[in-house]
């Protein structure tokens, strides 16, 4: 595992950095532990996340090797084993890919997965894959989606430029944030793309972390925290424009941008994005430093409530074993001895343990036979979806609690979302 420290923002090349937040060190959040592996000292890194002071940005200066992430170890997020995502971009693709392609057209998608996404497109457009992450992509080309299992790069780019012509459009969701080299992603894109073709993408948005004071977004593969301001000024550099743009409900708050060459005319619901990052202050380092706090008074606020709950001798179980909930449980002080184990609907993750404090990670049939008094819920997005099907779980008496930024929610049979 090697850690690399950047010379520069990772946008603009400068190197005036300011602190945002110092989270001391964490391990991979990625990294189960297998049963045998146990008596390891799982490695952890320092996570500090910094501000560019030149264009904004908030971002990891020092980063941990994204191959070794990747591809030195099964990378565990299969797209399709998570409830709802499925749907989720079966609606993207209606509301925001397909407008923009005739049949027939060739799509590329960076990041791809497992295919979540690409398998709705296939029966209507030519369809490439690329995923750096070899299980992942093996999965995808199961199920018979075309996929390459490497990082982007503009060398990958002039290749299937070679092999298949230009893309009319390329998707990229939820994987830019793992690239320290977003200059050879953006000339990638550049070369990949036709003339009148789109790039839509989507990524954390650092608008909605600090709305929501949520942070499960800060671990070690998110590099970059992003605005649509650090954006215009980037994709001009390559002869890129955004035009487009929205805030979705994904991970709290995510931007699905949309890109081009050409000249055509932004979208209103663009320029009022631009206008509230503006007047809202969003991307000036005194609201970087109000996040700071918000933080810290979301993570304490997390650990009364936990510690309260313990002191009533609750049983605590953990609700989804995903990385954003392991920063929230450090961040907290949140260990073993506050969590009993985790369920999840994860084949990849069952029979494994989370890394540090080693919490099992059990099937939800196998916590029935010994259920906790409350389950918490790390991932607020899947919160409505988890109380819809845990009612017979809430009826016999048991509590649901989700962290929404400081605001820490109690959900039982009496309540409703
Ligand atoms: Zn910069």
């Amino acid at each position: 595992m090697q850690l690399i420290q950047n010379s520069g923002c990772r946008m603009c090349g400068n190197n005036d950095f300011k602190t945002v937040i110092n989270m001391g060190k964490h391990p991979l959040v990625n990294s189960l532990v297998n049963y045998e592996d146990l008596h390891k000292e799982d490695p952890q890194f320092p996570l500090v996340v910094k501000q560019c002071m030149a264009c904004m940005l908030v971002q990891l200066v020092e980063i941990v090797d994204a191959h070794a992430i990747y591809t030195a170890q099964d990378y565990l997020f299969f797209s399709s084993d998570m409830p709802g995502l499925s749907d989720y971009f079966a609606r993207y693709v209606e509301d925001d890919v397909r407008p923009h392609l005739r049949p027939g057209d060739f799509v590329v998608e960076i990041g791809s997965n497992d295919g979540v996404l690409l398998q709705h497109l296939r029966e209507t457009y030519r369809v490439l894959g690329i995923d750096p992450s070899t299980n992942v992509a093996l999965r995808a080309i199961k199920r018979g989606i075309p996929t390459v299992p490497l990082f982007f790069t503009e060398d990958l780019a002039r290749m299937i430029v070679n092999e298949n012509g230009q893309a009319q459009a390329i998707v990229a969701n939820n994987c830019i944030a793992h690239l320290n080299d977003l200059e050879d992603l953006m000339r990638g894109v550049s070369r990949l793309l036709a003339d009148g073709g789109v790039f839509i993408l989507e990524c954390n948005y650092w608008g909605g972390m600090v709305r929501n004071g949520n942070y499960s977004l800060i671990y070690h593969d998110h590099y970059s925290y992003f605005s649509l301001q650090v954006w215009r000024a980037f994709a001009r550099k390559f002869g890129m424009r955004p035009f487009d743009a929205w805030v979705t409900p994904a991970q709290g708050g995510s931007l699905r941008l949309f890109l081009c060459k050409d000249n055509r005319p932004a979208t209103a619901r663009y320029e009022e994005l631009v206008a509230e990052e503006a007047w809202t202050g969003l991307n000036t380092y005194e609201t970087s430093l109000r996040y700071r706090e918000a933080v810290r008074q979301a993570a304490q606020a997390l650990r009364d409530k936990v510690l309260a709950l313990k002191a009533e001798g609750k049983t605590i179980a953990g609700y989804g074993a995903a990385a954003k909930g392991f920063t929230i449980l450090a961040m907290s002080g949140i260990g073993v001895e506050h969590i009993s184990y985790f369920v999840d609907d994860s084949p990849a993750k069952q029979g494994r343990f989370t890394p540090v404090e080693h919490i099992p990670i059990i099937t939800r049939e196998d916590a029935a036979t010994k259920p906790p008094a409350v389950f918490l819920v790390l991932a607020p997005n899947y919160a409505d979806v988890i109380i819809k099907k845990e009612q017979a779980f809430l009826e016999a008496g048991g509590q649901i609690v989700v962290p929404f930024g400081s605001e820490i929610r109690t959900f039982t049979i009496d309540s409703t979302l």
